[in-house]
Parts: C-alpha cells; structure tokens; sequence
C-alpha cells in the first residue's frame, strides 16, 4: 500500500514520522475521514470544511490548499487502487522538543492513507446494530476532530465486553453521540438528535442526512434526548462517513421497533447512497 507522508508517496514500510511528532507525543493533531464509492469521494468540501474549522481551533498551520489536498486524495486512490472505501488524513502541529507551550515555525506534518472497506453491502447495515449507553468522558471540545480518541477505544470495548456493537454515550442525563457516530432516534415519523455544540462531532454525513431528510418532507428536531426515551422510540439509527445510516435495534438489550431496522432509517439509508452516487467528485 502507499501511503502519503510529507509530500512524498511512499510503500507503508518507508514512512517515517519524528518520535518527535505532537500528534505522538501530545495528541496534537487532527484528522478526518472521507468516503470513497466507485473511486471516488463523497462529500469532499465539507470534510475540507470541518478540517480548516479544526486546524483553525487549534491554532494550527494548514498543510496545503484544497485544492492539493484533493489532489493527493485523488492520486492515493488511484495509486491503491481503491473501489470503496476510505482516506484518513492527518495533520499534526509538527516535530519539536516536548514542551507544552505550541513551538513556533514548526512545519505541520501531513499524513495521508486509504483503506478498502465495503460500506454498501453492509450486513450490519441489514441487520441492524446493537448499543449500550456508557458515561461520556471526553473532554469538553469534541466539535474538534482530533485524535486523542482513546475514551472512545475504551467505549467500543466495553460494548465489545458486553455483547454489543457499539456504545453510545450520555451526559448529564442525555445522549451526546456514538463512539464514532451520530445518534437518532425516530418518534411518530420524527426524526430527533441533539443539537449541534461543543458536546458533539458536528458529523459531515449527520448534515448531509438532516438536509435529505427536510427535502423529502420529512420532519426533523435537534434536541437532546434521553435512553429512556430512545428505549421507547420507534427507530433509532447512527450516521457517519464508513457507515452510512445504519439502524440500531437495541439499547442496552431493550429492543427498539420489535429488534428490526425500520422503514425511516432504511429510507434514509438510500436516499443518501443515491445521492451519494452522484455527487462523488
Ligand atoms: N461523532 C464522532 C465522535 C465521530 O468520531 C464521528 C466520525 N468520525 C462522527 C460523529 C460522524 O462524523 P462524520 O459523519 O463526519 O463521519
């Protein structure tokens, strides 16, 4: 595979990053995902959208232009030949002596790869997925997209631990997101999530979804809700960019729409691979 670090192109064994790095030392680094579909990305801009709104909360040096970004893009793509799938990119502060304070004139460093997945045909999207609610114990900036993502690791293994799929998380008394997802819930034809703030991923799919949502009539709230009120909702589902809209049918193993995907989710489910389908660039 090749991989892209600092403008160059090299096979995964010859890359080199400094142990020096912040984003190794500091998790000072943000990144982003992009969807690939018949070899090429889904919602582009916006993924370039939220990076500089991240690099720029960070007071962090962006990398290169959009217009290069989408070019590498493009050319690991290419390069690895990637069908469907993912880029990661990854910007950090940069390689300098460990010290708290941000260095200064420090070149950022850019890494980029891909990885094939299949995100159509997705049993999980067939089926429907299975969560548990866990405490959220992040830090306060998730509108931030950085890599400090270790809460989240644990929270995929305590869903692991207990038989399910995924968690999702709670605070003061409301679902915040999933472990790497957004969450929603469906109520008499509405579809419920909570609002956007500093205590969420602000998801690039989360407003893609809400927008084909409104356009094909259906009603839409951006409220926190509660487990007990997804427990007792008609659907429930997460968005991001590798899954998709996938349905959830369990909540800490209480059943939501008799343990079957429901018809809203699924609906939402194609409506986004159509259009999806069409606007790749
Ligand atoms: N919330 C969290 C915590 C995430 O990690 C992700 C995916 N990275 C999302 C939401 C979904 O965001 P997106 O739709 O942009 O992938």
């Amino acid at each position: 595979r090749i991989v892209y670090v600092n403008g160059a192109y090299v096979p995964e064994e010859e890359a080199k990053v400094s142990v020096f790095d912040r984003g190794f030392l500091f998790a000072d680094g943000v990144y982003e995902v992009t969807s690939v579909l018949e070899g090429r990305l889904l919602d582009f801009e916006g993924h370039m959208r939220r990076l500089r709104r991240s690099l720029a909360e960070l007071d962090m040096a962006a990398p290169a232009s959009d217009e290069e970004l989408l070019e590498i893009h493009r050319e690991l793509v290419r390069r690895n030949g990637v069908e469907e799938g993912l880029v990661y990119l990854q910007v950090t502060r940069g390689a300098a002596d460990r010290d708290f304070v941000y260095p200064a004139g420090v070149a950022p460093t850019l890494v980029m790869f891909t990885q094939e997945k299949q995100i159509v045909e997705s049993p999980a999207a067939e089926r429907g997925i299975r969560v548990i609610s866990i405490p959220d114990e992040r830090w306060g900036r998730r509108d931030i997209k950085t890599v400090q993502l270790l809460y989240p690791s644990m929270g995929k293994m305590m869903a692991k631990a207990a038989g399910a799929d995924d968690a999702w998380m709670v605070e003061e008394g409301f679902v915040t997101e999933g472990t790497s997802n957004n969450a929603y819930i469906v109520k008499g034809g509405r579809i419920i999530t909570r609002h956007l703030g500093n205590e969420i991923l602000h998801g690039i799919t989360r407003a893609a979804v809400l927008r084909l949502a409104r356009e094909a009539q259906m009603e839409v709230e951006e409220r926190p809700f509660t487990i007990e009120e997804a427990q007792g909702a008609d659907e429930a589902f997460i968005t991001s960019a590798t899954t998709f809209v996938q349905p959830v049918v369990a909540i800490d193993d209480v059943e939501i729409g008799g343990g079957r995907p429901g018809p809203i989710a699924r609906r939402l489910r194609e409506i986004y691979v159509e259009e999806a389908r069409r606007n790749a660039v």
